[in-house]
């Protein structure tokens, strides 16, 4: 009897450790992404390519309806030359 005890108690303390890290864990990992996320800035989309830049590192360029965020100049200046297709 003492034996299934000891087990049961085991068993018990061990779904709560692993409860536990994964309560734990969840808002650890979520704190540091989000301290990545500021170091790094945020991902945008190019708006030509598709491809996701960070937008530290990102071409900028303004446009009417906001800014908008490119992985290169190329890309800049083909989405603008689409833009004014009559030029
Ligand atoms: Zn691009």
């Amino acid at each position: 009897m003492g034996l299934f005890r000891i087990l049961m108690f085991a068993g018990v303390a061990l779904l709560a450790l692993v409860i536990f890290k994964r309560v734990t864990g969840g808002i650890r990992g979520s704190r540091q992404d989000l301290e990545e996320d500021e170091r790094l800035g945020r991902l945008v989309q190019d708006p030509e390519c598709g491809v996701y830049v960070d937008s530290k590192e990102a071409v900028r360029r303004k446009a009417p309806d906001g800014e908008l965020f490119f992985c290169s100049e190329k890309c800049a200046k083909a989405h603008f030359a689409q833009a004014q297709p009559g030029e």
